[in-house]
């Protein structure tokens, strides 16, 4: 027998109860049946967000929902202020770019999250900035950034709108849409909300609206006026993936059962656990200000990537991710987002300890196992 088990920050496992519901016959998109399932979700997005307004449903990754923001708040020539601290950070300055936007880049290192005093000199530099875009978890690095902080910063000394990329951080970090002033926010499907991919949500603000409405850029499909619009009467400006609407429906319901402070605690004693138990293995963790989303881990002296990612996968079962751009084959990193309990984390350390063995690394039997056990023990308690 040969079992699968996926470990990487999207896709993320997918609930059984999740795919059965989306197993169900096709209905239509115009039907009050399928209004009824839209209206629900609308309400429970509001939930996750923690936000009174508006999130948006559209038919795309991730990466589509934050082009929604860029073609749908600005006019050609505004300037947006973006941090760069790894593989999506650098989207967010490359993207603004193509659609005639002036992107001014805060660079920060792999591994780190942006400090107050480099977007304040941003904003120093840049008083007509309109935008300063944020990813929450950066999730090629796993570097968390305090969103909550950031945010206060930027309302004091600018009317820049605050952006987030919270793809790994919704249903992860604590997240705070309306009470941390937050004016944009956008997630994907397959990550903290556990179905496959395919769809963005969008979170806006009521200054956010106001800039929806005044925007000169072009765009059609993209275009949240016209979201915005169908979103009033529960509705969708195009065919929405249905079933992964109603998918998406069923995980909100788990996320509503669970409670999202709940969620969030799970999700920080997982990290806390897994980092555990990679350091009771002798290895060193990447990032410092770490996500919860997903721990990267330095791979060990003497150990190469691609068989001990062979054996992880095709001996235990067992997908993590690799390292991306100049980290390819010097970090693996391990996801704990979505859909994981507790023995989940046992389970991936064990694995990696084989794994590590199996390539010559030197380890006592069990040290990362009950390291994990250890921290979940301890942080019960
Ligand atoms: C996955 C991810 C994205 C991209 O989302 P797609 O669904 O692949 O388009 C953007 N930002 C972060 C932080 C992510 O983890």
């Amino acid at each position: 027998m040969f079992k699968r088990r996926l470990f990487t920050p999207g896709p993320t496992p997918v609930p059984e109860s999740v795919m059965l519901r989306m197993a169900e016959p096709m209905i239509h998109h115009r039907n009050p049946e399928f209004t009824e399932i839209l209206t629900r979700v609308n309400r429970n997005l509001q939930y996750l967000f923690q936000t009174a307004g508006p999130v948006l449903t559209l038919t795309c990754s991730g990466t589509g929902g934050v082009e929604s923001t860029f073609v749908s708040l600005f006019s050609p020539g505004d300037t947006v202020i973006a941090v760069n601290g790894g593989k999506f950070g650098e989207r967010w300055v490359a993207m603004p770019r193509v659609f005639g936007l002036n992107a001014v880049e805060v660079k920060v290192a792999w591994g780190s999250a942006p400090q107050p005093a480099e977007i304040l000199a941003a904003l120093r530099a840049h008083p007509e900035a309109k935008a300063v875009y944020l990813t929450h978890s950066e999730t090629s690095t796993g570097a968390a950034t305090d969103v909550r902080a950031l945010a206060a910063l930027i309302r004091e000394h600018s009317q820049a709108l605050v952006c987030v990329d919270g793809i790994t951080a919704i249903g992860a970090h604590e997240f705070r849409f309306d009470e941390w002033g937050i004016d944009v926010c956008v997630t994907g499907s397959q990550k903290g909300l556990m179905i496959p991919p395919g769809l963005a949500f969008v979170a806006l603000s009521a200054r956010a609206v106001e800039r929806v409405r005044t925007s000169t850029m072009p765009r059609f499909y993209l275009d949240l006026r016209r979201a915005l619009a169908a979103y009033e009467k529960n509705d969708t400006p195009w065919t929405p993936a249905a079933s992964l609407i109603i998918g998406v429906d069923a995980a909100l319901e788990m996320i509503r059962t669970e409670g999202i402070e709940q969620v969030w605690r799970r999700h920080k004693r997982m990290a806390t656990a897994v980092r555990a138990g990679v350091e009771a293995l002798g290895l060193k963790l990447f990032s410092r200000d770490a996500s919860y989303a997903v721990t990267p881990v330095w791979l060990p002296a003497g150990v190469e990537w691609k068989p001990f990612n062979a054996l992880l996968k095709n001996t235990y079962g067992i997908t993590v991710a690799g390292g991306q751009d100049e980290y390819t084959g010097k970090i693996f990193r391990i996801s704990h987002l979505g859909y994981y309990d507790e023995l989940d984390m046992v389970t991936v350390i064990a694995a990696v300890e084989r794994s590590l063995h199996d390539c010559g690394w030197k380890c006592e039997p069990g040290a990362g196992v009950r390291a994990v056990q250890r921290s979940f023990m301890e942080s019960a308690s």
